[in-house]
């Protein structure tokens, strides 16, 4: 090729969960610009503004590039040798003394695939514990377990491909337009062509505009609301009979709960006029199928479960589940969160969510293996902070996720932090969690390692390798093989492609059929159940659930764990903004990004900014009963009277100091929807 011209290498998108195709155009070692890739799926082409110049960081001069132990606090370099074999024999000093439990595990929704398999396995075959968990915790765990009882499945039912062709959506607790922006594009480009969009979210995002409904409901009022709905449904024969009569099992029970929410008593709960309501319904039942999709405006709240379980049951209800452009769609927020738990880095499912307690599964992973396993299902990450400081848990391993950031209630997290015995990080830049490490593993970053990611719509897409890591740094998957063989088990497969082929593509039942050398393009969408299956757009066909019938499940509604009172009269909502990605540690060093969006705002409605005497742009500070931030005001139409919202990309002004850590009962994930705040003048 001639000397001026870049190459060109395909891969998938870094952030978040649409996992939009990209070329990288790579000169002299450094990648120097990124385009869409021209009818690729699932982006058409498309990138926003993270895909486009959301690449840069790579290449930041704050790099890891060494391995790094702490002495008398301070990080001093080290060699890998010498690293490595101080963690093995760390960790196998903690089993000796404590047993495998008091070692505990957070994989990366971040990385690819190959590395949370490497790390769960490290953590079931060599330590001997299921102590393995990811973000999906503070996400998506009430999808995967909230789906998995009403379908048998919880991963999103259909494809981004069919955004473009729906002729209706039902929008609920997801801000597309930011957290996934190019998902948004094809849903507004629907309603130019004639959809229909109706929006359920207390703020007024940038989808108001296109939406023929928008239902400002109070935070956490979710459930109250769709019951609202299904009984306009039900008393005015809306629904579909034939499909609740053929395809699911529990409609009875269902009926005699939502009997109780009339449009009127929703209204009661929700704060939404009871015509609306009404009138939504109908409109919802008009057209079909109409597609449902949700975010974390649905999940995180500690009736997170009960809120999936709530929009599973509208659209088997209406008839939905299981038709092109319809079904339930819960976006995923990172781009390998889907990936993460289809590898069982949970602590209650092996890889193809076998499960941990099902003596075939673990037979089947034991032989395998060739080891024995525990089958007592393992700890969530809250219960793995609270390990550290009971001293239960005495060895932590944390792999790419800033948790001193993401967790809620940033002062316990870090008291948790400190108290470890053993804290092994691996990472690709020093951030607020690495501070506590005992050791830290310098890691390749995207584009320095080949692999793969899983979209939300679970399509397998690889990630190539672009350019060279800097310094010492290495991949992630050969790491966790490191520790494991300086443990006692060596491990065959010596490359991205090895561990897919050769391993999770073998355990996986979802996986069967994917080869790496089936996905050079634009990967396959699971499950691919043998080497001639072309991939499944939607799940469920024609209503015939993964788990035989659909399940209706009866649910009442119930307020978050903190509601406002005299004291902390608001309350505070979190969620992210377009230009940066959780805690930064990315899109922070992107100059281009930095300069679109550089600290942190509280977002306040017009009529709390005039009772409190608050103009935009103001200093304020945000108190809740775990702590306070100081940051500038934003006074907004977007946002509701009684509510405040915030980001947590910021280390100052981040949200997080201030939410509540009230956990869902099932699934473990905090409330960060909604906690009881006041806001002060400064
Ligand atoms: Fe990347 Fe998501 Fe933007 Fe696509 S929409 S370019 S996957 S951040």
């Amino acid at each position: 090729s001639h000397a001026h011209e870049a190459d060109l290498v395909r891969t998938t998108c870094p952030y978040c969960g649409v996992g939009c195709q990209l070329r990288l155009h790579v000169k002299d070692g450094r990648i120097i610009k990124v385009t869409g890739v021209e009818s690729a799926q699932p982006n058409q082409g498309r990138l926003c503004v993270k895909g486009r110049f959301g690449y840069d960081f790579i290449h930041s001069s704050e790099r890891l590039t060494t391995p790094l132990i702490k002495e008398n606090g301070e990080f001093r370099e080290a060699s890998w040798d010498e690293a490595l074999n101080l963690v093995a024999d760390k960790f196998m000093e903690i089993k000796e003394k404590y047993g495998a439990d008091a070692l505990a595990g957070i994989s990366c929704a971040r990385s690819t695939n190959e590395d949370s398999y490497n790390m769960q396995k490290l953590f079931r075959a060599v330590i001997g514990t299921n102590n393995i968990d990811h973000c999906a915790r503070v996400c998506h765990a009430p999808t995967v377990a909230g789906l998995a009882q009403s379908f048998g499945s919880g991963a999103m039912t259909n494809s981004f491909a069919d955004f473009s062709k729906a002729k209706m959506f039902f929008v609920i607790g997801s801000n597309m337009t930011e957290a996934h922006p190019v998902a948004a594009t094809f849903v507004k480009n629907a309603v130019r062509k004639g959809a229909d969009l109706i929006l359920v979210d207390p703020r007024a995002t940038a989808l108001k505009d296109f939406a023929s409904i928008h239902m400002p409901l109070k935070v956490g009022t979710d459930v109250a609301l769709i019951n609202g709905l299904m009984n306009v449904l039900i008393t005015e024969g809306l629904y579909d009979k034939q499909y609740v009569q053929n395809c699911t099992r529990g409609f009875e029970g269902l009926q005699a709960t939502v009997m109780d929410y009339t449009p009127e008593r929703a209204a009661e709960i929700t704060g939404l006029d009871p015509d609306l309501i009404r009138r939504a319904a109908r409109r919802l039942a008009s057209v079909k199928p109409a597609m449902l999709i949700y975010t974390l405006g649905i999940t995180e709240h500690t009736c997170g479960v009960d809120n999936v379980m709530s929009t599973a049951n509208l659209q088997m209800l209406l008839g939905n589940v299981g038709f092109e452009c319809g079904g339930v769609n819960p976006l995923r927020g990172q781009n390998n969160v889907q990936g993460a738990c289809d590898m069982g880095a949970l602590p209650n499912v092996y890889p193809g969510y076998q499960k941990v307690d099902d003596v075939e599964s673990r037979f089947k992973f034991q032989d395998f293996w060739d080891v024995l396993l525990d089958d007592k299902i393992g700890r969530m990450m809250p219960e793995m902070f609270n390990g550290l400081k009971d001293k239960s848990i005495r060895g932590l391993y944390i792999f790419g996720e800033n948790v001193a950031n993401t967790e809620p209630d940033i002062s316990h997290v870090e008291h948790c932090l400190e108290m470890a015995e053993f804290l092994v990080v691996n990472d690709i830049f020093p951030n607020e969690t690495t501070r506590f490490a005992d050791v830290i593993f310098p890691a390749t970053a995207w584009s320095e390692d080949e692999g793969t990611f899983t979209n939300s719509e679970r399509r397998v897409s690889l990630v190539r390798k672009a350019v060279e890591a800097p310094g010492e740094a290495r991949p992630n998957w050969w790491i966790f093989k490191e520790i494991a063989g300086r443990m006692g088990h060596q491990w065959d497969s010596n490359s991205g492609a090895e561990i897919w082929d050769n391993e999770i593509s073998c355990l996986a039942p979802q996986m069967a059929g994917i080869k790496y050398s089936r996905i050079q393009n634009d990967g396959l969408q699971w499950p691919v159940p043998d080497l001639n299956h072309k991939g499944t757009p939607y799940l469920h066909k024609d209503g015939c659930f993964t788990c035989g019938l659909g399940n209706f499940k009866a649910l009442e509604w119930a307020p978050p764990a903190e509601v406002a009172d005299e004291k902390y009269p608001l309350v505070l909502s979190t969620g992210r903004r377009l230009y940066h990605y959780h805690t930064r540690t990315q899109t922070g060093r992107c100059q281009g990004l930095n300069d679109l969006l550089g600290k942190e705002t509280a977002d306040i409605s017009i009529a709390d900014a005039r009772h409190l005497g608050i103009s935009d742009g103001d200093r304020v500070r945000v108190v809740s009963r775990r702590g306070k931030v100081e940051l500038t005001a934003r006074v907004t139409p977007e946002v509701q009277q009684g509510m405040v919202w915030m980001a947590f990309h910021f280390r100052e002004g981040c949200a997080n100091w201030l939410t509540n850590q009230a956990y869902d009962p099932v699934s473990m994930t905090a409330e960060y929807k909604a906690c009881a705040v006041r806001v002060e003048k400064l």
